[in-house]
């Protein structure tokens, strides 16, 4: 869930540091913001992903931030894609998961040496990463997201036009992926666009659009003590680091909430659904608290995440995460261990039956 991607944004969000129990401004990285903003992965992307390295780190910033001392910002919603992808690994059958591990042995394949994709965290930020490869892999940077308008009916019809949007390319991804006839370099592309793809359709504003607001984009933002943000960039990464380190943290602690029988329940639906949840959630949660009228247009002064609001939404995003990390797993599932005989393809457009003119009789 990466900010931007695919459209032009602008670049005065500041660099964040944690300070306290909120966050505070300090000089900005240019780079660092576009990142987050553009959803075009920094330096942070070639930096060693290992979970055991995030464990620590909340603390470590927290105890930087105790003694006055500013740190670089974290990679913010990197940790969303990985814990989505984290969830999954822990959710699949034996057989997907060796699958799956098997072809990230395989990432020198891709040719992407930039961007490895040999652990599960890599591949759920790959498609990020490629970012920086330029036209190489230009064709991938509307698959992240798809405009499906607030103050319309849902419609996926002009949002997903000629399979660029999100959820097209999910179904896409999992077909791919189920298919062991194509090439390893293939399947695996597969398994990384559809890993990010499924985090990317949970964080809400990747689901909707509002007069052309970009996902959130255009919309102005403080949160809490942080000011010069954007909505977009809110829910991307500010918000998501802080539902992901909300007591329980991290993959173990979100599903640890959950019961089995939840999680069933969450893992049903079809990718359509899915992407229809997130527009609700978007008008409701994320546009609701800040806009007094979401179908007025883009409001130009800045809207207010405050506090109580921030605590409101962190176990949203906390559920669309647990969501994410469980269809995924299930999307998996059926590509690969074949333990699931449905898969979940958006509805295929109604047939259309052509209007036979009668034949008038021969006079
Ligand atoms: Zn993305």
């Amino acid at each position: 869930m990466c900010s931007g991607e695919g459209r032009s944004v602008g670049l005065s969000a500041p660099r964040l540091t944690v300070q306290g129990s909120g966050l505070r401004r300090s000089t900005g990285s240019l780079i660092e913001a576009c990142s987050r903003l553009a959803r075009i992965p920094t330096a942070s992307f070639r930096k060693p992903q290992l979970p055991q390295l995030r464990r620590w780190l909340a603390p470590l910033l927290a105890l930087l931030a105790l003694l006055g001392l500013t740190t670089p910002a974290a990679a913010w919603w990197e940790y969303g894609h990985q814990t989505v992808a984290e969830i999954a690994m822990s959710q699949v059958q034996p057989l997907t998961r060796a699958d799956i591990l098997a072809l990230l042995k395989q990432d020198k394949k891709l040719e992407t040496p930039t961007c490895p994709a040999h652990t599960i965290e890599q591949a759920s930020v790959w498609p990020d990463c490629i970012k920086t490869l330029g036209d190489r892999f230009s064709y991938v940077f509307a698959w992240h997201f798809q405009d499906v308008e607030t103050c319309k009916p849902f419609d996926t019809k002009s949002a997903c036009a000629n399979g660029a949007c999100v959820s097209a390319q999910i179904a896409r991804a999992q077909r791919m992926l189920a298919d062991r006839k194509l090439p390893a370099r293939d399947r695996l592309t597969a398994l990384a666009l559809l890993v990010h793809f499924v985090g990317d359709l949970h964080q809400p504003l990747h689901a909707v659009e509002h007069d052309n607001d970009q996902g959130g984009n255009k919309v102005k933002a403080s949160y809490g003590a942080v000011t010069g943000t954007n909505l977009h960039s809110i829910w991307d990464g500010l918000l998501a680091d802080r539902a992901i380190s909300t007591a329980p943290p991290g993959p173990k602690g979100i599903l640890s909430e959950i019961s089995s029988e939840q999680r069933k329940a969450l893992a049903a639906g079809t990718i359509e659904d899915w992407g229809r949840e997130s527009w609700e959630i978007a008008k409701t949660d994320v546009y609701g608290p800040v806009e007094k009228d979401i179908c007025a247009p883009t409001p130009k002064t800045p809207v207010v995440m405050d506090e109580a609001t921030i605590e409101k939404e962190v176990p949203v995003l906390r559920l669309q995460i647990a969501k994410g990390g469980l269809r995924l797993a299930r999307l998996l599932d059926e590509a690969l261990d074949g333990d699931h005989p449905e898969v979940a393809h958006p509805p295929k457009p109604p047939k259309v039956i052509p209007v036979v003119a009668p034949t008038t009789p021969a006079s």
